[in-house]
């Protein structure tokens, strides 16, 4: 497989970069993170201006067209300086537009994806309940129970991350209680945020402060049959392609934000000085770099290798889970290391090491915990499942 760059996306690469570094530059970004229970408006709109969230949506339905690999690129240049914050595009762009692609149909396709695409809708994804992420299926609590004309969810979702923004949420739940595999019987719907009876609150949090995380609460909320997206009881299947590019994407995210360590630790390396020399002379520090660039070399090399599998529709599942578990621990070890590199100032919410290593420290527990990322690449040798 050849894993070099067309020259297009290689040009949409460089722009991309060019167009972050003038609009999201990592002090604005810093301090924009900070703000906390304020949406990032001027962030979305800055979004919206460059046509980000038709990055991937296919023409014929208002996006600009482009692949998984578009995406993956977008999100590795958003992330360098955004780092979290890139989960502002994400969500509704990605997971949002996606899983419409993936499972709607023709009709809620051309409803939505234009609306997308401009910037005029906001979606969030409720999968997450309280009774359990990693277990999704054995917490599974929300209901969804048919009556005339739609059906009456009652439930209650947690970590759903921008719901307090969006238009609608992209919702699990429980159609029917009497399945024989705890897989089936589950729906996902598109339920409006102003419909009666859904409340929510904020929950605080560690990284990305701008980017909310909401805990909503249904009640007898009603859902009209034509926004049940795929078909029902089917929901669980039907996700599994979504999930896949979502670990695809938080991959990307991860390599944009050791991307935006390295920039930072050479810099500090050249400029600070210790004992008469720049730092960056100390061979200890220059190893902690070397291990970075391979990490990041490692990293960027599956990155490209998933999203081509994707992009060709071939199996990605086990790829999928090692691209997202490989690239978040890189980072992780890498903003750890170039906080200490930057010794003091490494700790200070002056600059962006920190801010890094919170944001990246999310994507080893969610979507999928690394453990159980895990559990799936070791159970593809045909060992039993552990759990
Ligand atoms: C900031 C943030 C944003 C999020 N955004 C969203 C969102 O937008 N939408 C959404 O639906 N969800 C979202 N989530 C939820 C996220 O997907 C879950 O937190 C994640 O799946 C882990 O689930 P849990 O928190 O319930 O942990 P648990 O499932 O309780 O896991 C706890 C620990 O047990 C381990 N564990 C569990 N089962 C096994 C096993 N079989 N083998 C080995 N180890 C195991 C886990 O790996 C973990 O270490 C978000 C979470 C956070 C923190």
């Amino acid at each position: 497989m050849n894993l070099e760059l067309s020259e297009e996306d290689q040009m949409f690469r460089d722009m991309t970069r060019k167009w972050v570094d003038k609009e999201f530059p990592k002090d604005w970004c810093r301090d924009l993170e900070r703000r906390e229970h304020e949406f990032p408006d001027e962030f979305w709109d800055k979004l919206v201006a460059y046509g980000a969230h038709g990055i991937g949506i296919a023409e014929e339905y208002g996006g600009q067209g482009g692949s998984i690999v578009t995406q993956a690129l977008f999100a590795r240049e958003l992330s360098r300086t955004a780092a979290g914050l890139a989960w502002i595009w994400g969500v509704t762009s990605f997971s949002g537009s996606k899983a419409i692609e993936f499972c709607g149909s023709e009709e809620q396709k051309r409803l939505f994806l234009p609306k997308i695409a401009t910037g005029e809708l906001k979606t969030a994804m409720s999968y997450s309940e309280p009774g359990g992420g990693t277990d999704l299926l054995g917490g599974m609590k929300t209901s969804a129970t048919k009556t005339d004309g739609g059906w009456i969810i009652n439930g209650e979702k947690i970590w759903s991350t921008l719901a307090n923004v969006a238009d609608y949420l992209l919702l699990m739940a429980r159609s029917d209680k009497d399945v024989a595999k705890r897989a089936d019987g589950v729906s996902i719907f598109f339920v409006p945020t102003n419909s009666e009876g859904i409340s929510m609150t904020e929950m605080p949090k560690l990284g990305m402060r701008a980017v909310s995380s909401c805990s909503v609460h249904l009640e007898n909320v009603f859902v009209p049959d034509d926004l049940l997206l795929g078909e029902e009881g089917k929901g669980w299947y039907q996700s599994t392609k979504t999930l896949n590019n979502e670990r695809l994407i938080n991959a990307a995210t991860c390599l944009g934000m050791l991307d935006g360590v390295i920039e930072d630790a050479v810099e500090h390396m050249k400029t600070r000085h210790a004992f008469g020399k720049p730092i960056g002379q100390f061979q200890v520090l220059q190893h902690y770099l070397a291990d970075m660039a391979m990490w990041q070399k490692q990293a960027e090399l599956m990155v490209h290798y998933t999203a081509a599998l994707q992009a060709q529709g071939r199996p990605s599942a086990i790829e999928s889970a090692m691209v997202k578990t490989i690239c978040s621990e890189y980072v992780g070890k890498a903003a750890d290391l170039g906080i200490q590199i930057l010794g003091g100032m490494g700790y200070s919410a002056e600059t962006d090491m920190q801010r890094y290593w919170r944001d990246s420290r999310l994507l080893r527990i969610g979507p999928v915990s690394n453990e159980m990322a895990r559990n799936q690449i070791a159970e593809s040798f045909g060992l039993p499942r552990s759990y």
